[in-house]
């Protein structure tokens, strides 16, 4: 991200791992810690640029990092995708001067607390001004049928009527650069995830971007999340759509 042109940060947030609990249903065999189980430090990663024209007005761009803490999977989809397509964003932008400042945040998310809590509660304390936050998440992950069918696919998650507008815009940019993707809103009943984590701290802009949901990923939060698994050709859409959507942001074209 330095070579890239952008200043980094790096903020420190002690963690505990999920326990396994067995005897619940494979995708969600997380249970919490227990009090006396070893902290470690997680970091959010945080690589900007700032705006030219309205540097007070920031764009977050963000991803987990990690895997599951409670079951030995290689995260692929959850979120290793994610996290490349961040990186991939940020290699693209390189040589880009965006209107209004630009936030990369590389957090953590599958053990407790979510790093970007952290991040959203900081941004709220110094008074931040996040016009957008987009979590990229499980891109392009999807039912076997799916898969099988060749659907290349997308769903905004959002929670609050400015989220909403968001996926609007995913809508739009999507049709208009014929990128091709079934792309779908959906409307939380709470907010989630950790796009979510920015609506509890008063952002309520945030959206996910997400191959499904309900989550239909047959390999979620299980050893065979494996990148052989991967539909790079959706994963490559749903990025491209994510970074026009950005852009339109990043030069004060929306709201
Ligand atoms: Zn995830």
């Amino acid at each position: 991200m330095r070579a890239l042109g952008y200043s980094v940060e790096r903020e420190g947030v002690p963690v505990q791992a999920y326990r396994c609990d067995a005897t619940k249903p494979k995708a969600h065999q997380y249970s919490p810690p227990e009090p006396g189980d070893p902290w470690y430090l997680a970091y959010n990663l945080y690589a900007r640029r700032r705006g030219t024209a309205l540097p007070d007005e920031q764009v977050v761009v963000l991803a987990h990092k990690d895997s599951q803490s409670w079951v030995d999977s290689p995260g692929a989809y959850d979120n290793a995708v994610g996290t490349i397509s961040v990186l991939e964003i940020a290699r693209v932008l390189r040589d880009y001067a965006p209107r209004r400042s630009l936030c990369f945040l590389l957090c953590n998310e599958e053990h407790t607390p979510w790093t970007s809590v952290t991040a959203a509660r900081g941004a709220k304390e110094r008074g931040e001004n996040l016009v957008a936050v987009f979590n990229l998440d499980g891109l392009g992950g999807k039912s076997a049928e799916e898969t099988a069918a060749g659907s290349m696919t997308n769903v905004t998650l959002y929670t609050a009527p400015e989220g909403e507008r968001l996926a609007e815009l995913m809508a739009q940019v999507n049709k208009e650069y014929g990128i091709g993707l079934m792309q779908r809103p959906y409307a939380r009943p709470h907010p989630g995830d950790d796009d979510g984590s920015f609506v509890n701290a008063g952002f309520p802009a945030a959206v996910a971007n997400i191959g499904s949901y309900p989550y239909a990923d047959p390999n979620y939060h299980c050893e065979t999340d494996v990148p052989e698994a991967v539909d790079l050709a959706n994963v490559r859409l749903a990025v491209q759509a994510s970074l026009a959507a950005i852009v339109r942001v990043l030069e004060g074209q929306w709201p």
